[in-house]
């Protein structure tokens, strides 16, 4: 039982932690998608920079649209886990 139990714990706090730190964001207006595994490195961003430390005046790298543009894509995290 406390197997079971401890687990899922673990199992959410590994999820929290993707979702805040490893997130994949989408630009609604041209559907680029920033991907903190990479970052945007042609315009000075470190791979491994999660989405909410990109600076505030960083954007989208195709079309130029604010960071407000972008929404979390969980796509990806939601198939992993
Ligand atoms: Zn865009």
């Amino acid at each position: 039982m406390f197997y079971i139990a401890s687990h899922v714990l673990t199992r959410r706090l590994i999820r929290r932690l993707i979702m805040d730190n490893w997130d994949r964001w989408l630009c609604r207006i041209c559907e680029h998608i920033y991907d903190p595994c990479t970052g945007d490195p042609q315009h000075g961003v470190e791979a491994g920079t999660p989405f909410s430390n990109l600076p505030r005046d960083w954007v989208c790298p195709d079309c130029g649209a604010a960071k407000t543009n972008f929404r979390p894509c969980h796509v990806y995290t939601d198939e992993m886990y």
